[in-house]
């Protein structure tokens, strides 16, 4: 796949505070790219640093090999929707569609064509007339939509576009707009503070995290191969247990826990070249180490409470040494799980990954 945009070594200062900290991304030529990131993390400067409303300290930024570091936000030709729509309030649908094509001078003939065109994409066909303040939250969602896109631009960005939207709408525009995006194959570059919202849609997710980036992956290998605790925490929920590393060998390594006991986890190639680290578990990775079934890593651990949802069962656990666990299982189990019961429960050395215990190599 030939790649539509790089960025490379971006840094970003406000006065003395680094607000992106060299980032460096490729994003594929009909990919959707979330940056996905708590509050403050860099993620809307990192996009206002690609549309050219902010400038970069230091780095270069290609889009289709051209480099548009230094250029003004219209020379880069870029779509943009914003969280807030900015439709003109003066104009009908049809109009504000047509405005990016009569900035570039499109004759007035193709103009028609291509609103009719893009009003079709966001099926939006019978509102050609009306005007925003007469439209509900997505409609005028997908107007800025179409007139971001109605120029055929070589990138699209969205910035927290479903954020004003409730929670059954946004559902529905995130499958619509990826849905659009597919069909018409346009790069789109989203920002998301929205967990979900960056699973769903993306085909790849950049992580931030105090202005950099911590990993960039599809969202199945950032949900089951975290880097770092941090993505750990971050995407999903996640068990951590102290571990200390006692010896690898071709692709397992042991580990002694806080107890005493001693597990066998898959490496994955990982280096393993300091001592302290976390076994990560999905909740869905840990199981009850019921008779007949056959797991490498057993433990014990306290029942504090079960919650039903449905298809699952939520223990909440504790192990001897106050390590907390969140375990799902299945509901249709052939015994009750009760509240002061300890529970035998265990996982398979592929289930689990091995992340650095960044907060023991600050204490040592
Ligand atoms: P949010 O999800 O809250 O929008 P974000 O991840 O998009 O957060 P940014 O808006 O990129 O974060 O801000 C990153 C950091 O840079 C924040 O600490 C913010 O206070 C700071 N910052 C952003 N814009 C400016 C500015 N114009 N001047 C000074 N500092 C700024």
């Amino acid at each position: 796949m030939e790649s539509n945009l790089k960025v490379e070594n971006v840094t970003k200062y406000y006065k003395k505070f680094k607000a992106v900290d060299n980032a460096n991304l490729t994003v594929e030529q009909g990919e959707f790219f979330t940056i996905l990131g708590p509050s403050g993390s860099g993620k809307t400067t990192l996009l206002k640093l690609i549309a050219g409303f902010e400038e970069i300290s230091s780095g270069t930024i290609m889009l289709r090999n051209e480099n548009i570091s230094s250029k003004k936000p219209y020379e880069r030709n870029i779509g943009m929707v914003f969280q807030n729509y900015a439709l003109f309030p003066h104009m009908t649908v049809a109009e504000n569609i047509a405005y990016p094509l009569k900035r570039r001078k499109v004759k007035k003939q193709e103009v028609k064509q291509k609103v009719e065109e893009v009003l079709k994409i966001v099926h939006l066909e019978q509102y050609a007339n009306h005007y925003p303040n007469q439209m509900s939250g997505g409609q005028q969602q997908r107007v800025a939509l179409a007139r971001a896109i109605v120029f055929s631009p070589p990138l699209l960005l969205l910035d927290e576009p479903l954020s004003a939207l409730d929670k059954n709408l946004r559902q529905r525009m995130q499958i619509e707009i990826k849905s659009i995006q597919e069909n018409l194959g346009i790069t789109t570059i989203s920002v998301t503070h929205d967990q979900e919202e960056a699973l769903t849609m993306s085909d790849r997710i950049c992580v931030m995290n105090n202005g950099g980036i911590e990993q960039i992956d599809t969202p199945e290998n950032l949900y089951k191969y975290p880097k770092n605790r941090f993505v750990a925490e971050f995407i999903g929920e996640i068990n951590l247990l102290k571990a200390v590393l006692i010896k690898e060998e071709s692709g397992y390594a042991n580990f002694q826990l806080s107890n005493g006991q001693v597990v066998i986890n898959q490496t994955r190639g990982q280096t393993l070249d300091t001592k302290s680290y976390l076994i990560a578990l999905r909740p869905e990775n840990i199981q009850l180490a019921e008779a007949g079934k056959d797991l490498k890593n057993k433990l014990q651990a306290k029942v504090e409470s079960v919650i039903y949802v449905g298809e699952a069962l939520i223990v909440l656990a504790r192990t001897k040494e106050g390590e907390e666990l969140k375990i799902k299982v299945p509901s249709l189990l052939s015994h009750a799980i009760l509240p002061g019961e300890e529970l035998a429960i265990g996982w398979n050395p592929q289930d689990a990954t091995i992340l650095k215990d960044e907060s023991a190599a600050a204490e040592s």
